[in-house]
């Protein structure tokens, strides 16, 4: 199977070292095993949108050598490329999930699951796990209420625990029923979660392998009920270990985690970025000058440490020394 791959930034933020690796690992797993590549912008996430943000990612990710065969600054089959047009095709999915009885609406304020909720607490992105308050609501009583308050939807999460297989981490499986309880998939202001907008976009974009960072290994299982109630074919997956500064932090600033775009400008040679992107992840000397290209030949997955990639300020400084 041929390894379609794709990226999908968020334009909330500059692009630091530790996305651009993720992007460029992405690549090369795609264009490795013979694969298209395909670039989405998710840019749901409205009030933290910047302007201007998307233009900039989408050059710095070209400057460092990167191509993708689809985006939203290119077009394709499978367009829009931008989720924030998508929103039929996602309230679509839910319609299915509704008819199918796998959502229902849910009307309990944060503080009201907050106030109920026992733990254990499931992933960190879920906040506690949903006691299910509003999973048998009568069909007359959910209109009742819907008269006073829009509803968000969750899914309703089968028992039993979901294997599968990462390409970086190994087996894995999760209990998303005891440790997440039943998710919502979209918002009581009409907008779709992440969970369901990513599953609905890959399916539908013919995704047959997401490489992506590991803080999103503890969503797959979760994703993957989602493909499965979709009837969708799930891709594989491969959780690339995030990118620390010396101290094990998660990069930031202090480390000096320079946004592509600073680098850029400060006169840093796009070979030089991928030559450090390159010996972050294992696959070349630090020091080396390379293009994407060069590191395609003979790439594979499973060449990623699987512990943290440390970034040293001292190489950061090293870009701007030849
Ligand atoms: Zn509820």
């Amino acid at each position: 199977m041929k390894s379609r791959g794709r990226f999908a930034p968020s334009p909330t933020g500059p692009l630091h070292l530790g996305n651009a690796r993720t992007a460029l690992l992405s690549w090369l797993a795609a264009r490795a095993g013979g694969g298209g590549y395909v670039m989405r912008v998710e840019d749901l996430d409205g009030p933290r949108v910047r302007p201007g943000l998307e233009l900039a990612i989408l050059a710095e990710l070209r400057w460092l050598g990167l191509s993708w065969d689809e985006g939203p600054d290119v077009g394709g089959p499978f367009a829009p490329y931008r989720q924030s047009a998508r929103l039929p095709v996602y309230a679509a999915a839910l319609g299915r999930l509704r008819e199918a009885g796998l959502a229902y609406p849910c009307f309990c304020s944060r503080a009201e699951i907050a106030a109920v909720a026992q733990a254990p607490h499931g992933p960190a992105d879920e906040g506690p796990r949903y006691p299910g308050t509003c999973r048998g609501l009568s069909a007359a009583e959910a209109a009742r209420r819907a008269g006073s308050r829009q509803p968000a939807w969750r899914f309703r999460v089968p028992e039993g625990e979901v294997p599968f297989a990462d390409g970086v981490h190994g087996p894995q499986r999760r209990d998303v029923s005891a440790e997440t309880g039943d998710f919502v998939i979209a918002r009581a202001d009409g907008v779709p979660a992440y969970q369901l907008a990513v599953v609905v976009d890959d399916a539908a974009m013919g995704i047959a392998e997401v490489v992506r960072g590991d803080d999103l290994l503890s969503s797959t299982a979760r994703q993957l009920l989602l493909y499965r109630a979709l009837g969708a074919a799930a891709p594989r997956f491969a959780h690339v270990p995030l990118v620390t500064g010396e101290d094990g932090a998660r990069l930031a600033k202090r480390h000096g985690a320079l946004s592509l775009g600073e680098l850029r400008e400060r006169g840093a040679d796009p070979r030089a970025v991928v030559g450090l992107l390159a010996a972050l992840s294992g696959l070349a000397p630090a020091g080396s000058w390379l293009t994407p290209a060069e590191l395609v030949a003979g790439f594979s997955l499973e060449r990623i440490p699987r512990g943290p990639a440390v970034l040293r300020a001292r190489e950061v400084e090293a870009l701007f020394e030849r």
